[in-house]
């Protein structure tokens, strides 16, 4: 069905909504209405693909079923089911938003913009979203899809980074809003696209809405949509840890959880620190193991460099196995953890590793770690 033969008689919403009707995609988080999974749906599709998120959500939705269950869960277990998807605040703020409306509205997603608004982590894209496909309230839900081709359907240079460009979006978007199906809508929109109107070359052949599209008239499709360039992010230069010892004829290696609050708060990893790139990096991170661990480290060999890529942090990662005498026995009196360590640093073998939720790169690093 190509946008050219479609009737100008028909509006764009019954253009747009004919193409959804026939071409939308199976996905878990459309077989039904349900506010709390369209919510962790949206959450889930933030920085990530949909096919990336497909697995996840279906696993998070079989063990965290309804908000009661998401609400009583341990933190801990929110952020093992979240593990590998990244942007771990947003795990954090979801369920604080669930227990949120658990205590406030009975369990029940709030249908009222002003409420909806309210609860942590959901801007004004997630509550457009949620009240549009799960209650099809009329509203506008505008993301980076729908930036793309509203700005391009209606010929705007404004800049997408910006949030008044997004205020005007909605704008435009309101009279448009079939009353009779605002969540196909919106997921219309969102679904043309990902698919169609696509950042480099637009498939416009077969676009719904290509006869009235003033970009595609202009020819200037390819321009647009106007976004300024984020900045780079800052590199940082790491040295890690990959600490190995015998504990009962089992290996174990040294995980430290991080921070509470902070970037990818509360996960473990492996000890690490900041040198510049100038600096020998083996005698500082003994010194760091030694100093706040007590452990004495032995010989070390290089592993693979890793890198992590956070919006705003390049880590570059230089990785080095270190081992640890049999003999030693971690009874710093200092320390009172388990294994006479601090509290938040643990001897886990890979067989527990399963208890621990972990930054996609540290994963990687234990996986290089232990396959030798
Ligand atoms: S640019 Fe092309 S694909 Fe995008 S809305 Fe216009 S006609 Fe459709």
């Amino acid at each position: 069905m190509g946008g050219q033969n479609e009737s100008m008689s028909d509006s764009f919403a019954e253009r747009l909504l004919a193409w959804f009707g026939e071409r939308k995609r199976d996905l878990p988080w459309r077989k039904n209405k349900n506010p709390y999974h369209v919510w962790v749906s949206e959450i889930m599709l933030q920085q990530t693909r949909v096919e990336t998120v497909i697995p996840y959500f279906e696993r998070f939705i079989a063990r965290f079923p309804t908000i009661h269950d998401l609400a009583e869960a341990p933190e801990a277990d929110v952020l093992k089911m979240w593990e590998g998807l990244g942007y771990y605040s947003r795990a954090r703020n979801l369920q604080a938003a669930v227990r949120e409306v658990q205590a406030s509205y009975g369990g029940v997603v709030p249908s009222d913009a002003v409420q909806i608004a309210t609860l942590k982590g959901v801007g004004p894209y997630t509550a457009g979203a949620i009240l549009s496909i799960a209650y099809d309230v009329p509203e506008p839900a505008v993301d980076g899809n729908v930036l793309r081709v509203m700005t391009r359907y209606k010929l705007l240079y404004d800049d997408i980074a910006k949030a008044k460009t997004r205020v005007r979006i909605e704008n435009i978007l309101r009279p448009l809003i079939p009353l009779q199906a605002p969540g196909d809508f919106t997921q219309a929109l969102m679904e043309l696209g990902s698919l169609v109107c696509v950042p480099k070359n637009p498939k416009c052949d077969i676009c719904p809405v290509a006869a009235d599209c003033e970009a595609k008239l202009a020819g200037v499709q390819s321009e647009l949509p106007v976004k300024t360039k984020a900045k780079q992010p800052r590199a940082e230069f790491r040295a890690v840890a990959f600490v190995q010892r015998m504990i009962g004829g089992e290996r174990k290696f040294l995980l430290r959880r991080r921070p509470e609050q902070g970037l990818l708060a509360g996960l473990w990893e492996c000890p690490h620190i900041e040198h510049d790139d100038t600096q020998t990096d083996i005698p500082l991170l003994s010194e760091h193991c030694a100093a706040e661990y007590g452990i004495p480290m032995q010989r070390s060999e290089r592993m693979p460099d890793f890198e992590h890529v956070f919006s705003h942090i390049h880590w570059h990662l230089r990785v080095y196995r270190f081992h640890v005498d049999d003999e030693f026995h971690g009874n710093d009196a200092k320390h009172v953890g388990v294994d006479g360590l601090p509290e938040h640093v643990r001897w886990v073998s890979v067989r527990e590793l399963g208890d621990y939720t972990l930054p996609l790169v540290f994963s990687k690093i234990i996986r290089q770690g232990v396959s030798v």
